[in-house]
């Protein structure tokens, strides 16, 4: 076998799926057929779950210091700002991240690129999967160089995260239904002045559309994202220069572009993979799901399959865990896809419908909707817990198990284990949980009760554990996401819980690492 895990893409997904198996010490490869990194931004929005796993990886440090922290987002129709969603206010008792990052996705690459040199891997170039056979113990890829030169390279597993088009996908006979948008968007890297909130996100919702303004790197400088007036829709030859006169006659006179340095159209589509799995292959990222890119999830959504899968990965192919273990992927994975893949959809109906009604309600009603809804604490967490993709759970996975007894409202197995500040020795420092977890293995929260000195012997350095004194402050902090009395929560790897009670008792967690594949013994 020439490696464990073969990629193929070294876009964003592709990427972060190398970065988690080389810290897990999995011998992996990455191929792409492209001649280098991306140059162009697309996406441009990092979701706070997202940071938190660049936390883990080591690399959120060096993407807040090249991104611009978006607090808010403003929504604007008729000339007059109507309303504002303030996204870091919301969000900062729920993620140490509470703000979207904007950071293109040139640079979500760039950094991610750069530190797989931190496990000996680099993207290799040039090379296009062309072919792929599959037996009942790896998979035969052959690869082409940019010569026409051809080689065959064998690996436990594959994982496509080759994007839209995928090889992968059509290679093992993975339909792709969905359809296209009737609509053509536009994007263009701007310097522009004029009204718009600066370091937020602005949206100017019209009568017949919608224009997205982004704050990119450097002074005066905008993502627009649009969709074309339907007479310059069938166009090859437009320029940004015939598309401004619709964009200032919305956001108004007073908005100057003074260059733009990128423009492109680009029709979407909206489809998800029938199955996300053949066998030994994956698919990942675009691959597996493309959607309309209203609400910046594109890309963030990748990243997760890419961090869903990796952990399940590693175990297997380590001989930790068995092969069952990966079933697991697509009946997570799809669930998420596809209810993402609803909400885009109507979200997007809303922003770009041509009829008469859909225009006035677009522009009298939405933002005032927008307005009234932000006042309501409930509408204000379920805004920030969606686009942030903090709110991304599992809860009907095989992998999550809740036990009876536990308060309503309470965490649940399958949801994101909330983020928390606690004091994690009697009279020690209040400590951030999130930096606390190791996310190369199981972590173990204990509170309210003794932690048991051995939980799952034979599990060795797989489970870390960590107990919650009383304390006056953790009781509070804990009181904030319903959790009272003794409670244990078991965390998979990525921080999803995976088994929530009241009472510990040992053999319920060794029975739950047994049912959800883990090889107790064999460590
Ligand atoms: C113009 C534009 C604007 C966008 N704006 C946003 C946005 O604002 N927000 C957002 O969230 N998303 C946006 N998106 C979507 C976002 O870019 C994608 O979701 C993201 O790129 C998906 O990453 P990926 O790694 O799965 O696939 P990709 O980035 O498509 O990477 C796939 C890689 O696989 C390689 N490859 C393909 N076939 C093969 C093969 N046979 N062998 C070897 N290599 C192969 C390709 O060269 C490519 O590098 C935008 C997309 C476009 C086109």
């Amino acid at each position: 076998m020439d490696t464990h895990v073969l990629i193929v893409g070294g876009g964003p997904t592709g990427l972060m799926l190398a970065n988690q198996l080389g810290r897990r010490g999995i011998r992996a490869m990455i191929v792409d057929k492209g001649p280098g990194p991306a140059q162009q931004t697309r996406a441009m929005g990092v979701q706070a779950r997202t940071l938190e796993i660049y936390s883990k990886l080591g690399i959120a440090d060096r993407a807040l210091e090249l991104g611009r922290r978006g607090n808010g987002a403003n929504l604007w129709a008729e000339g007059r700002r109507k309303a504002r969603i303030p996204l870091g206010e919301i969000g900062k008792s729920f993620s140490p991240f509470p703000y979207v990052l904007l950071l293109g996705q040139d640079d979500n690459e760039r950094i991610l690129g750069e530190h797989l040199r931190q496990w000996g891997m680099a993207v290799q170039w040039n090379t296009e999967l062309v072919l792929l056979e599959q037996t009942s113990d790896r998979v035969t890829a052959t690869l082409k160089a940019k010569d026409g030169t051809t080689r065959k390279l064998e690996a436990a597993y594959l994982a496509g995260c080759d994007g839209g088009h995928s090889t992968v996908r059509e290679l093992c006979g993975i339909g792709f239904p969905g359809a296209p948008y009737e609509h053509v968007f536009f994007v263009a890297d701007t310097e522009a002045t004029g009204p718009m909130v600066p370091d937020e996100l602005n949206v100017y919702l019209w009568r017949k559309g919608f224009h997205l303004f982004f704050p990119m790197r450097g002074s005066d400088r905008w993502r627009v994202i649009g969709i074309l007036p339907k007479r310059l829709r069938h166009r090859d030859d437009l320029t940004f220069d015939e598309v401004v006169p619709a964009v200032r006659r919305e956001a108004g006179a007073e908005l100057n572009f003074k260059q733009c340095s990128w423009f492109s159209t680009y029709r979407i589509h909206h489809r998800s993979a029938e199955r996300f799995r053949n066998r030994r292959c994956f698919l990942l990222g675009d691959a597996a799901h493309v959607h309309s890119p209203a609400g910046g999830q594109g890309m963030n959504t990748g990243l997760q399959d890419a961090y869903n899968l990796a952990w399940k990965l590693a175990l297997v192919v380590s001989g930790k865990a068995d092969a069952a273990l990966l079933d697991t992927y697509e009946a997570e994975r799809i669930p998420v896809a596809q209810r993402l893949l609803e909400t885009t959809d109507r979200a997007f109906a809303l922003l770009v419908s041509d009829s008469w009604f859909a225009g006035l309600f677009r522009t009298q009603i939405v933002a005032r909707i927008a307005a009234f809804a932000m006042t309501l604490e409930r509408v204000r967490r379920l805004a920030f817990r969606s686009i942030s993709q903090i709110g991304i759970r599992y809860r009907k996975s095989p992998l999550s198990r809740t036990l009876a007894g536990l308060p309503e409202g309470a965490p649940a197995a399958g949801d994101r284990f909330p983020w928390l500040l606690l004091r994690l020795r009697t009279n020690g420092p209040i400590e951030d949980i999130f930096q606390k977890m190791d996310d190369l293995r199981y972590n173990l929260i204990v509170i309210g009760q003794p932690a048991p000195p051995k939980i799952a012997p034979g599990l060795g350095d797989l489970l870390g554990t960590h107990a919650v004194p009383e304390d006056a402050d953790n009781t509070r902090e804990l009181a904030r996401v319903r959790i009272s009395g003794p409670a244990f929560y078991l965390l998979r790897p990525d921080g999803h819980v995976g088994l929530a009670g009241t009472r510990l008792q040992p053999h319920d967690i060794a029975r739950y690492l047994a049912e959800s594949h883990i090889r107790i013994g064999g460590m």
